[in-house]
């Protein structure tokens, strides 16, 4: 089906932009900094309040349930609510210089999102949305107005508030949770955030109140309901690995989808932070396997171990993952 872009300037548009209000006093993440969005004083996020957004492009090297068999639209936010010192996507996510972000109008933010739709997407990804979520509402909500219904996702590095899990419960269709840490000293010194591992079991446990276990899958193998989680093995912290894995096996369910990920790759800027200034060993991912089996995890996905080549985004080019 070839959705009609004239429907875009039919939206009622004061109607639409009511969640940026949440702006006014800014709670809707873990950081609560209590800021007004709309004045110059900004938060943690040193984000305002518009839609300031650094690509929409079909992205085809997602999980195969998310990326569907045309690829899935995904609306990669600029910057971030945790700042992960050895990030891949520090073009994007950074918040302290310029990032590779622009604002954008709601008007071409759908206009993006419908021409991905128009050429064969059926889903559409948030990417790290949990400091944008008042923007994610309108966006869902506009495409809802106009009576178009894609799988919606929600992939979010996992530093969510319950309460804004919430709110959204009945936009999202697939959670996609990164769940990064067990150990909060880790989560302190690589992502300035003690608190990581408290606010992802929340935030996960709640998740998984609004989708349980099963990921639905249509005829074409396409998720369109449920959670898939994603865990980065980071090299020299597999003891942490292992921890993220027996809290999920003993507090929520072996029957989630778990993906385990061996593509870290070093940025310039962790060249001297041992030990995360190296790729991760085949002995390290294995053992990390072998405790997800031994956890009793049945079901999941795994990568090769040249994949940290495969996921370095470039968003200063139109197709940030075509190189
Ligand atoms: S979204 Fe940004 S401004 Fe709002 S609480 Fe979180 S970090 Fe602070």
């Amino acid at each position: 089906m070839k959705y009609d872009l004239s429907k875009i300037s039919r939206l009622d548009l004061d109607n639409l932009l009511q969640p940026l209000e949440e702006l006014k006093n800014c709670l809707i993440c873990p950081r609560n900094c209590g800021v007004d969005r709309f004045s110059r004083k900004l938060g943690y996020c040193r984000s305002d309040a518009s839609f300031y957004i650094s690509s929409i492009c079909i992205h085809r090297g997602e999980e195969p349930p998310i990326s569907g068999k045309n690829g899935i639209c995904n609306v990669f936010f600029g910057h971030c609510n945790l700042q992960c010192i050895y990030c891949q996507n520090i073009q994007i996510s950074t918040n302290r210089n310029r990032s590779a972000a622009h604002r954008m109008s709601l008007k071409h933010v759908l206009e993006e999102i419908l021409n991905c739709l128009n050429a064969g997407c059926e889903s559409v990804g948030f990417v790290s949305p949990s400091h944008f979520v008042p923007q994610f509402k309108v966006i869902v909500n506009a495409l809802h107005q106009m009576d178009i219904h894609p799988v919606i996702v929600y992939n979010t590095n996992g530093y969510d508030k319950v309460e804004t899990l919430r709110e959204i419960e009945s936009l999202v269709d697939v959670y996609l949770p990164d769940f990064k840490y067990i150990d909060p000293l880790l989560a302190k010194v690589y992502s300035d955030s003690s608190d990581y591992p408290e606010i992802a079991k929340s935030a996960l446990c709640e998740m998984y109140k609004q989708k349980g276990s099963t990921l639905l899958l249509d005829e074409n193998g396409q998720a369109v309901r449920g959670i898939l989680v994603r865990h980065l093995v980071l090299p020299g912290h597999i003891e942490n690995s292992k921890g993220v894995l027996k809290y999920i096996s003993e507090e929520i369910s072996t029957s989630l989808k778990i993906s385990l990920m061996s593509q870290y790759h070093p940025t310039p800027r962790v060249i001297d932070v041992e030990p995360i200034n190296r790729l991760l060993s085949e002995n390290e991912y294995q053992e990390v396997i072998h405790a997800f089996n031994e956890y009793g995890f049945r079901n999941g996905w795994i990568q090769e171990m040249d994949s940290s080549n495969n996921y370095r985004p470039d968003f200063d080019q139109e197709h940030p993952f075509e190189y």
